[in-house]
C-alpha cells in the first residue's frame, strides 16, 4: 500500500483543470514505477498462494478430461442465476455438486442486486433460467456494515452498502433475512410477468454454515418463494415438496450433463 505521498506540493493556486492534469502524471509515474519493481516487493504469501491456486488447476485438469467440459465448450445453458455474497466462505460445491456449467453466479458484499444488476440481468433474460436464487449467509459482514456506521469506508464501499437496506444495530439473522427478502422483492418487481406466467421463480434463502437457525450446519434455508416467507406455506409449496425427504437429498431435475 502506497501511504501519502511525502513529495505532495501545495496545489491551492492551481487550477482544477491542471491539478486533474498533474494527477495523471503523477499517477501514470507511479504506475510505471510499480511496474518496474517486477515482484521485487510482493509479500511472500503472494507466492505461496499463486504456487497452490496453480498446483491446484493443474490437478483440476488432470482430473477433467475433455469430457469434461464437451457439454459447454460452445456455450452455457445455466439452470439457474444466483445472487450470493462474495464471503469465501460460500461456495457453490455446497448447493451443486457439478455447478460447472450449471449455475451463473453474481458475487458482490450483500448479495444484492442493485450493484449487479446488468449481470442479474444477463442470467435471467439472456441466459433464460427458470430459477433466481438469491444466498444470504449467517455472519455476513456486509450485513453487519450496514448495520453500523460505515462513514468512514471509502465511497465504493459505502456506495455497495447503502443499497442494503435494513435497521441499524441489528447485525443478524433478522438482518441477513431481511436483506435477502428485499432482494426478492426486487427481482418480482423487476420480472413480475416472467414470474407471473410461470417463467422465473425467484427464491431467496440463507446459507447457514454456523447453523444459527438450528436446522444443521452448512444448511441452505429456504425463506422466500416468489415473495412468500411464511413458512408454513413455503413448505406446502409444490415447488420445496420432498426437498427434506428421509435420505436428506434434494431430487435433481434433469440436467445436461
Ligand atoms: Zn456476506
Amino acid at each position: 500500500m502506497l501511504a501519502a505521498p511525502a513529495w505532495a506540493v501545495d496545489m491551492s493556486g492551481v487550477d482544477a483543470a491542471d491539478k486533474e492534469r498533474i494527477r495523471a502524471i503523477v499517477k501514470e509515474v507511479l504506475r510505471e514505477y510499480a511496474a518496474s519493481l517486477g515482484d521485487r516487493q510482493a509479500d511472500p504469501a503472494a507466492k505461496e498462494v499463486l504456487r497452490n491456486i496453480v498446483r491446484d488447476n493443474r490437478n483440476f485438469m488432470r482430473k477433467n478430461g475433455p469430457d469434461h467440459f464437451a457439454p459447454f465448450v460452445d456455450g452455457q445453458h445455466p439452470r439457474a442465476t444466483v445472487i450470493t455474497c462474495s464471503d469465501s466462505r460460500v461456495h457453490m460445491q455446497a448447493l451443486d455438486a457439478t455447478p460447472d456449467g450449471d449455475l451463473f453466479v453474481i458475487r458482490n458484499i450483500g448479495n444484492q442486486i442493485a450493484t449487479a444488476e446488468g449481470s442479474v440481468e444477463y442470467g435471467v433474460h439472456h441466459l433464460h433460467t427458470p430459477l433466481l436464487l438469491i444466498v444470504g449467509h449467517s455472519a455476513c459482514g456486509a450485513i453487519k456494515a450496514a448495520a453500523g456506521d460505515y462513514g468512514q469506508e471509502s465511497g465504493p464501499i459505502r456506495n455497495e452498502l447503502d443499497t442494503i437496506q435494513i435497521p441499524k444495530g441489528d447485525p443478524g439473522m433478522s438482518s441477513i433475512a431481511l436483506n435477502v427478502n428485499n432482494q426478492v422483492r426486487r427481482a418480482m418487481a423487476k420480472w413480475e410477468e416472467e414470474v407471473i406466467v410461470g417463467k422465473l421463480t425467484v427464491v431467496g434463502a440463507v446459507y447457514d454454515f454456523r447453523n444459527d437457525l438450528k436446522r444443521g450446519q452448512g444448511k441452505l434455508v429456504i425463506i422466500n418463494v416468489n415473495g412468500e416467507t411464511d413458512p408454513a406455506k413455503i413448505a406446502a409449496l409444490d415447488l420445496v415438496q420432498g426437498l427434506d425427504g428421509p435420505d436428506g437429498k434434494a431430487r435433481k431435475p434433469a440436467t445436461h450433463h
